[in-house]
């Protein structure tokens, strides 16, 4: 019996123990992964997660 227990990344299907994994059930390479493609749509400025962003700031401003 194992001591912890065992479950695959969403992403990559890797096995890890379970507290490996972020709550969204993904493995840290995959985490570093996602946020550098975050940033690479940031830098961009372009792709669904700055379309995002950018609203995000527009709400913001607006409550200004
Ligand atoms: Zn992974």
């Amino acid at each position: 019996m194992r001591a912890s227990k065992i479950v695959h990344c969403v992403d990559c299907n890797e096995e890890f123990p379970r507290k490996e994994l972020n709550r969204n059930g993904r493995c840290r390479s995959c985490a570093m992964k996602i946020i550098r493609e975050n940033m690479g749509q940031l830098m961009a400025r372009e792709g669904p997660h700055y379309e995002k962003w950018k609203e995000a700031i527009k709400t913001a401003a607006a409550r200004l």
